[in-house]
C-alpha cells in the first residue's frame, strides 16, 4: 500500500493534490517569495556549487579581523551606486547574519560603556517589533528600551534628563508595516544617535528619491533578492570608532558571517548586476500590481481601508512611480471593529499580523504582499468575498 500522506490543512486527497476551498489566505509572514520567478529564470547562472575542501578555515581568504569578502564588499558598493539608494563613499562596511544580528550590534556600537544611566532606545509606532524584543533580550546595563518617539517630538534632548543620558532612535525607511518613508523624530544633538534600517529601500518597494547618506545604515539581502534563508545583511558606517565596535561585536558574537553565505550572496549579486534593471523591474511590477488590485477591491469597502501612499519621483526608474509597498496596513474603520482581525478578517479566512505586534492598535492588521503569486491570488479572492458580503448586508 502507498504510504499515507499527511497533507497540510489546505490540501486533501490521496496525494494531497486537491486544494481545499476552506483554506485560509495566509498573509502573515514577510517571506519575499514574490522574487522566486526571477531566480527560476536565472537558475543556472545563480547556482552555487562548493567542493567539500573549499574554504574550510575561519579566516581563509578574508581580510584579517573583518571576516568579510572584499570582492563581495566591492559588489555591494557597485550595486548601491547603480541603484542610487545609498552613498557608500567614505563608509566602512560590516556584514551580519541577516540585518537581525546587525541591529543589536548597532545598539552595542553606539551605546557608551558603563554609562551613569542606560542609553534609551526608541522607535516610532508602528515599528518593527524586533527592535524592542532584541533590546529586552540582551537585558543590558548599557541600554534599555524606552518606547515610542512621539513623546519626544520637537523636544530638545535632553530636556528633562541630565546630559549624561543618551538616546538611540530606530528609523525604518520605508517602514515595516506601513511603507512610509520615515525621518527621525528626535532632534539632532550630541546625545542622540540614529540607526537607519533600510531593509526595504529598494526600487521593488518604494520610489528612490535620493541616495541615503546617513551615518549608520543597515540593509539586508532578505528583501533585496528575496534570499531570507541565507541570513545576510550589511551595515554602512561613517565613524571609525563605531565601526571598530561593530567588528568587536561580530568577533565575540559569531566570528563573522558564514563564508558559505557570503559566497552565495556574491553569486546572486553578480546576476543582479549582470541583468541590468531586470530584478527591480520585475519586483516593482509585481508589488505595484498587487497593491493596485488590493486597492481596487478595498475601495468598495466601508469597513476596511488601506494606508494612503503617494506616487513619487524615482531616480532609479527616472519616472514618477506609483506605490508598491511590501505590506498592506489595513485599518478597520468602524468603531466597533477595534479588534480588526477578530471582527472581520478571521471570519473572512484571512490571516494577518495584528497591529499590536507593531505596538499599534489592533484596529490595524498587516497583510504581506510579497509572498508567492498563489498566496496573493488567494488573498485577493478572500478579500473580494469579504467586501462583497459587506455590500450584501447593507
Ligand atoms: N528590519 C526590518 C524592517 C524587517 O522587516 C526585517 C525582516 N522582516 C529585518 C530588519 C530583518 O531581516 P533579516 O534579519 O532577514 O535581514
Amino acid at each position: 500500500p502507498l504510504p499515507s500522506c499527511e497533507c497540510n490543512s489546505c490540501y486533501y486527497g490521496a496525494d494531497c493534490s486537491q486544494f481545499s476551498p476552506d483554506c485560509p489566505a495566509d498573509a502573515d509572514s514577510g517571506d519575499p517569495i514574490f522574487l522566486e520567478p526571477f531566480w527560476m529564470k536565472h537558475a543556472e547562472s545563480s547556482a552555487v556549487m562548493v567542493a567539500g575542501w573549499h574554504r574550510m578555515a575561519y579566516k581563509f581568504g578574508y581580510e584579517h579581523g573583518t571576516f568579510i569578502s572584499k570582492e563581495l564588499e566591492r559588489l555591494l558598493r557597485e550595486l548601491h551606486a547603480t541603484v542610487g539608494n545609498a552613498n557608500t563613499t567614505g563608509k566602512f562596511m560590516v556584514f551580519g547574519a541577516g540585518s537581525t544580528q546587525l541591529l543589536n550590534a548597532a545598539i552595542y556600537a553606539l551605546s557608551p560603556q558603563d554609562p551613569p544611566s542606560p542609553t534609551r532606545i526608541l522607535g516610532s509606532i508602528p515599528f518593527y517589533p524586533l527592535y524592542k524584543s532584541q533590546t529586552d533580550l540582551f537585558n543590558s546595563k548599557n541600554f534599555e528600551w524606552e518606547g515610542d518617539t512621539s513623546m519626544w517630538k520637537n523636544t530638545s534632548l535632553p530636556s528633562e534628563y541630565n546630559s549624561s543620558v543618551n538616546f538611540i532612535e530606530f528609523v525604518t525607511s520605508p517602514d515595516n508595516p506601513d511603507a512610509e518613508l520615515k525621518e527621525p523624530v528626535l532632534l539632532k544633538g550630541p546625545s542622540v544617535k540614529t540607526i537607519f534600517d533600510h531593509a526595504y529601500y529598494w526600487p521593488h518597494y518604494t520610489a528612490i528619491p535620493a541616495p541615503a547618506n546617513e551615518d549608520l545604515m543597515i540593509f539586508t539581502l532578505s528583501k533585496l533578492t528575496g534570499h531570507a534563508s541565507s541570513r545576510f545583511g550589511w551595515a554602512l558606517i561613517k565613524d571609525q570608532e563605531v565601526y571598530e565596535r561593530f567588528l568587536n561585536y561580530m568577533t565575540l558574537n559569531s566570528f563573522g558571517v558564514s563564508r558559505d553565505s557570503q559566497l552565495r550572496t556574491l553569486k546572486l549579486l553578480k546576476v543582479v548586476l549582470g541583468t541590468g534593471k531586470e530584478l527591480f523591474e520585475f519586483g516593482h511590477r509585481t508589488t505595484r500590481t498587487r497593491w493596485e488590485s488590493l486597492n481596487k477591491v478595498l475601495s468598495a469597502s466601508k469597513r476596511l481601508s488601506l494606508q494612503k501612499l503617494i506616487p513619487r519621483y524615482c531616480k532609479y526608474f527616472q519616472n514618477v512611480t506609483v506605490p508598491s509597498p511590501a505590506y498592506a496596513w489595513v485599518k478597520c474603520e468602524k468603531e466597533e471593529d477595534e479588534n480588526c482581525y477578530e471582527a472581520l478578517l478571521r471570519d473572512g479566512g484571512i490571516i494577518g499580523r495584528h497591529g499590536s505586534n507593531f505596538h499599534a492598535e489592533n484596529r490595524y492588521v498587516r497583510l504581506s504582499l510579497i509572498k508567492s503569486q498563489d498566496d496573493f491570488d488567494w488573498l485577493l479572492k478572500r478579500m473580494t468575498a469579504l467586501v462583497s458580503q459587506e455590500q450584501v448586508r447593507e
